[in-house]
Formats: C-alpha cells, sequence, structure tokens
C-alpha cells in the first residue's frame, strides 16, 4: 500500500469547491469528492450503497482493535460533544480539538508516530465539562453502580497520562519488554513473544490472541466470535448486495461471507482467490481484516472497508504497467531465481472512493495491492487499485510552500511545480502494480515471508516496492507504453528523485516527539534515502541560512543505489533473513538527529503546514418507494467531519449493545 505524503504536490488550481474544510493542530480536514457517482446506472449506485453500508457496519471492530478503551473513551467524547453547547468555551475547544484528532487517527494514537496524544485541559475542566454535558441531558456509559466522578476517574489515565500505554504499535521496543507487550493495541492481551514459541496459531490473520489462566487462546473474529454482532450486520448488508452485483463479483462476496461466518484460513484463501479472479466489475469493496501494520507481529490483519468503482478515463495507464509486467519482472535487478515467471492475473484500475472506514479511514492510502496473501498473488495474481479522486483531493488541498521551502533552487521548484503530482501518480502505480505484484520468495518460507521477517516485514516489503518503481522509472520501457513521453521523461525522472531526496528531511515533521520512526512507511523512505546518502553520490546535504536540504545531484548514481539496494532487500524477503532486514531497517530507517527534526518542524510551523490529512467520505442515501425498494441513490457532501463521525457512530450504536459480553 501507498499511503499519501504530502510534500510532494502539485499546483494547486483555483477551486469552486471546498477540499480542505478545516486545521487542527498539524491535520488537515478534507472533502472528498465522487463526481462520476451520479452518472453510474442504478444497478451499480445500489450495489455501491449497500456495499456502503457493510463499510459502517464494521467500523467499531477497528476502534476496538486499535485500543481495548477506544470506545468507551469514544462514547464519552461524543456525549460531550453533542451537548458542547452546555460547556464553558475554554474547555469546549480543547475537548473539541481533542477529540477531532481522536477521530481522525480512531483513538489516542497518531497513526504516523504511534504516540499517545493527550487532553491539555485539566481533569477538573473536563469533569466540570462532563457534568455540564450531563445537565444538559448526555447519556455517559456508567457501569452498574458507577457514578460519573467514577468513570472519570477511571479514564483519567488514558485522557491524561502520555506515559500509560504511551504507543500503539512499538516495534523497537525499550529494555525489559518485547514488541507485544510495549504495544498498547488490542490484538494481542497479556501474551508475550516468547508464550507463541511452539504455539499452533490456528487463525493467525482474524483472530485476538489472548493468555487466559497461562494458555493462549484465539478469539476469532467471526459470525458467532469476536465481533459477532458486527460481522453479521456487514454479512446482512453484502448480502443484499449480492443481487446487483456482476457474476463474478457476487462469487467474491459469497465467498467473503462464508469467510466470515467461519473465520477459516482455507475460506479466506478461498475469498482471496475469487476477488483476485473478479476483474472486470465496475464496482468493487474490500472489507475485512487485511492489512498488519497495526501489529508489531506484521500478523494480524486490521479490520478495514472500502467501496469504489471504476475510474474508466484514468484506468489506461495502470492498465499498461499490468500488461506489461512480465517485461518488467524479466529485468528486475535481483536474483534471477527469485523472478517469477508466467506473471499473470495481475488487474489494475484507477478507480473512485465513495466510503472508507477502520483502517482506511478518515486517513487514507493513495494506493492499494492486494491480496497480501504471498501464496495467493504468487498463483492466482493480484488486483491493484489506484485512487483518484483521494489523489486530487490532496492535490487541491495541498499548499505549495513546501515545495519552496525544501527545494534547493528555483529550477527544483518549477520542476515540481510542474510535474510532481504526475510523477507521483505514476511512480505510485509502479509501486503496486510491478513493486508488491511482483517477485517470489524461497520454497522454505511456504509464501509466508511475514513469519520469518516478522516486525520488520512491513518496512522492507514496503521498501521493495518502492525501490523497483524507482528503478524502473527512468527506463525506456516507459517511453515505449506510452506512460511518458520521451522529451519529458529525463524531468520526470530527476523530479521524482528530488521530491524523494527531500521528503525524507519533510517527513520528519511528522514525528514531533522522540527520535524514532515507527510508521513502516516512513521507515522504508528514511530506509532508502538513509542507505542512499551512505553508499552512493546520489545526493547531497546542504545547508544555507541555518537550513538543512537533501539535494539530488546525480540521477544516475541514484538509479544505480536503488538497484543495488533492491537486489539485497529481494534476497532479505526472498530468504526470510530475519537479521539482515533487523540491520538494515534500524541503521537506515528507524533513528534520525532530534536537532534536525526540530529545524523541520520549525520550518513547517512557521508556513502553518499540515503534516497529515483525514478525508470526509460522500455521503449516499437511498430513495425508497413505497415497497422499500431502492429507486435512487444520491451522493451530497457533508463538508464536516464532526457530522459525518457522530452519524456513523449512531449508526452502529445498537451493535455494540448486542456485542457487549
Ligand atoms: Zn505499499
Amino acid at each position: 500500500m501507498v499511503p499519501f505524503d504530502p510534500a510532494p504536490a502539485a499546483t494547486s488550481t483555483p477551486a469552486d469547491r471546498a477540499y480542505l474544510l478545516e486545521r487542527i493542530d498539524e491535520a488537515a480536514v478534507v472533502q472528498l469528492y465522487a463526481d462520476g457517482f451520479q452518472h453510474l446506472p442504478l444497478r451499480e449506485k445500489t450495489l455501491l450503497w449497500h456495499l456502503s453500508r457493510a463499510a459502517i457496519a464494521g467500523r467499531d471492530i477497528f476502534y476496538d482493535q486499535r485500543y481495548a478503551h477506544n470506545l468507551l473513551l469514544r462514547d464519552v467524547l461524543e456525549e460531550i460533544v453533542k451537548h458542547a453547547a452546555a460547556v464553558d468555551a475554554a474547555a469546549r475547544a480543547e475537548i473539541l480539538r481533542y477529540t477531532k484528532l481522536f477521530w481522525i487517527n480512531t483513538g489516542p494514537y497518531n497513526n504516523l508516530t504511534a504516540r499517545k496524544f493527550v487532553l491539555q485541559c485539566t481533569p477538573g475542566a473536563f469533569a466540570a465539562a462532563a457534568r455540564a454535558a450531563q445537565a444538559a441531558g448526555a447519556a455517559f456509559p456508567l457501569r452498574g453502580g458507577e457514578t460519573l466522578d467514577g468513570l472519570l476517574a477511571r479514564l483519567s489515565p488514558m485522557l491524561f497520562d502520555p506515559s500509560f500505554e504511551s504507543t500503539v504499535t512499538c516495534k523497537t521496543p525499550p529494555d525489559g519488554e518485547d514488541i507485544l507487550t510495549a504495544s498498547a493495541n488490542n490484538l494481542h492481551v497479556g501474551v508475550t513473544m516468547q508464550d507463541l514459541r511452539g504455539f499452533d496459531e490456528r487463525f493467525p490473520l482474524n483472530s485476538r490472541l489472548v493468555k487466559k489462566d497461562r494458555r493462549l487462546v484465539e478469539e476469532v473474529y467471526r459470525v458467532g466470535g469476536k465481533y459477532g454482532a458486527q460481522i453479521e450486520e456487514i454479512v446482512r448488508h453484502l448480502d443484499a448486495a449480492i443481487p446487483f452485483a456482476t457474476a463474478a463479483m457476487a462469487d467474491a462476496l459469497r465467498a467473503l461471507i462464508t469467510f466470515y461466518r467461519t473465520g477459516d484460513t482455507k475460506d479466506r484463501e478461498a475469498y482471496d482467490v475469487a476477488w483476485v479472479r473478479d476483474k472486470a466489475s465496475p464496482v468493487d469493496t474490500i472489507n475485512g481484516f487485511v492489512e498488519v501494520y497495526l501489529d508489531a507481529r506484521s500478523t494480524k490483519g486490521a479490520w478495514e472497508a472500502l467501496v469504489f468503482y471504476v475510474n474508466p478515463e484514468k484506468t489506461s495507464e495502470i492498465r499498461a504497467l499490468a500488461d506489461h509486467a512480465q517485461w518488467f519482472e524479466d529485468r528486475m535487478p535481483w536474483d534471477p531465481k527469485y523472478r517469477k515467471a508466467g506473471v499473470h492475473g495481475i488487474t489494475a484500475n484507477a478507480i473512485d472512493i465513495v466510503i472508507e472506514t477502520g483502517d482506511s479511514g478518515p486517513m487514507t492510502p493513495v494506493g492499494i495491492n492486494l491480496p497480501n496473501d504471498q501464496a495467493v498473488r504468487e498463483r492466482y495474481g493480484s488486483k491493484s487499485v489506484s485512487l483518484t479522486n483521494v489523489n486530487e483531493a490532496y492535490d487541491r488541498s495541498t499548499l505549495p510552500e513546501f515545495r519552496v521551502e525544501f527545494a534547493w533552487s528555483a529550477e527544483e521548484v518549477e520542476r515540481a511545480t510542474k510535474w510532481s503530482a504526475f510523477a507521483s501518480e505514476l511512480t505510485t502505480n509502479m509501486h503496486e502494480v510491478i513493486g508488491h505484484g511482483s517477485g517470489k520468495v524461497s520454497e522454505h518460507l511456504n509464501g509466508r515471508p511475514q513469519a520469518a521477517l516478522k516486525e520488520q516485514f512491513s518496512a522492507i516489503e514496503e521498501a521493495r516496492a518502492d525501490l523497483v518503481a524507482l528503478y524502473f522509472l527512468p527506463d525506456r520501457k516507459l517511453v515505449d507504453i506510452g506512460l511518458v513521453t520521451e522529451e519529458d521523461h529525463d524531468t520526470i525522472v530527476r523530479t521524482e528523485y528530488e521530491t524523494y531526496a527531500r521528503n525524507a528531511l519533510v517527513q520528519l515533521r511528522r514525528v514531533r516527539e522522540g527520535t524514532q520512526i515507527e510508521e513502516d512507511h516512513m521507515r522504508n523512505r528514511q530506509l532508502i534515502v538513509g542507505w542512499l546518502l551512505a553508499n552512493t553520490t546520489a545526493i547531497d546535504v546542504r545547508k544555507r541560512d541555518g537550513k538543512t536540504y537533501y539535494v539530488m545531484t546525480d540521477q544516475r548514481a541514484f538509479r544505480d543505489g536503488v538497484g543495488r539496494l533492491l537486489a539485497e532487500v529481494q534476497r532479505i524477503k526472498g530468504e526470510g533473513d530475519y537479521q539482515a532486514a533487523k540491520a538494515l531497517v534500524e541503521t537506515y530507517g528507524v533513528h534520525f538527529d532530534a536537532a534536525l527534526r526540530d529545524e523541520i518542524v520549525a520550518r513547517v510551523d512557521r508556513l502553518k503546514l499540515p503534516s497529515y490529512s483525514a478525508f470526509v467520505m460522500p455521503e449516499l442515501d437511498a430513495v425508497t418507494d413505497e415497497r422499500g425498494d431502492i429507486t435512487d441513490v444520491t451522493i451530497s457532501y457533508p463538508l464536516d467531519l464532526t457530522t459525518q463521525m457522530l452519524e456513523y457512530s449512531e449508526a452502529t450504536r445498537h451493535l455494540r449493545v448486542r456485542n457487549a459480553t
């Protein structure tokens, strides 16, 4: 997957509608538009509506996975927000700020740094706000006999103490702790890495692992199991969607429902295969336990849903890459034994998102390649999507000052202004289609390099995909297959390499505390630039007026270095070489100079530039006739994060009551 990094932004053309809605600290809130929706046939609109209900139905699963106290905290915060008129103005402003960041990050941990953020008013001011809200009708989730003060005391360490359960996912734990005990997420309870030795995990992706009476228990995510009420509701909406789907998509939806019912790995594999086989449907969804970034072991899937339709005009570029995937595979700069023969089944689409929830919303990736199961990928292929309307919204909401501040020369700014959006979309597509889609691993890994590489897997895999894109970007093949023109090719390569080098500096703004990078995509980007700085002459570190710049000076050296590093990264994945992965990631991808970060943060803050963006989704409404049949589905744009978040929470409240066991 590729999450967006706003550094490589393009020119904002003046828009007659609102993209950037508000700023909360370092976060930007942006409205997402799906312009093609209204022109779709009713059948597809109806399908999208049912799928979007399934997306909302599972949202609370991810809240609970991310932090065991998340839903309780959200209930309390939302009750105060709903009765905010009764609250003192200063406390109200702070509680709103915190609650919006809480929604954006799905809980009190920053999505990029994994670190906890806290309320910045006093516990007394917060308690006064809660009492005022209660007097105005707020209903707080009190446990039998508990008072409001009792509840607030219970929540106090979660809301106010940054050192209490400080990190949601910790891949480099402090001494005396391991990656599981140091991580505050709810995927493992009371479990250490030591406990897992010799344990036969039957539901690696879709269970919570709990230590009970010194035994490990897998609480399986399925109908009748953990999150049973939410999953049943998801299944109900998926089932209602089937009559409106194409035959191939209906097969995939049925397979997904079977997997949600049994939770069995073989049914998940069958679903992955059915989903990959559906190559031509105009509407598609991803709904389930998919990405493993939240888990320090890179094993447990975080729940997410994406609902989308194909954007035909934008699809031709990404298709050209998929059609020539074997050509690229045959020329990968790694040991030929890791090259896949007979690459098949790569489907690639540019899509417009209708809704994203869970692990994919309100913060969203810009590109996705699935399934993650290496064995399915090698045998059946994969599907890649490029999120066109997300890219557009980023582009329209980003400020041009970024480039001016961090580029060394006026020419670099000019190139970035003209080409960076184009170059970044192209490399995102390459990252997904020929990056994640490429290569094979040694037999002894049984198709599961994750198990061998553990907490290093995700950063290594993201680095591999980025390196493939950077390596082939200058290749003449891109001209031959019509992705770039011959005359612009060199400038596009230069722009992307410059942007990539700059980004290793600019991204430090996102890690305001500590001196460690936790997020895997950020690690991978830091790793690549750090390695190039140490091992090639491609990038110059320069200073001017007390400001630091990373200046890409030699395209050829950049590409040669990328090729060498890629060969090693593929070897690491192909052999599951954990020691080499750990050494590479920790040497180049994790640590940074705090003084340099402070400089970058100061430069960014002076310009008031956001560090990350969250999206308000379009809203679909079904129009029904007297028999309850859907006669139309309308799309509208709420233009307000608070409204949408409160609505989503309300829509699933009844499921949580049923689940409260
Ligand atoms: Zn990726």
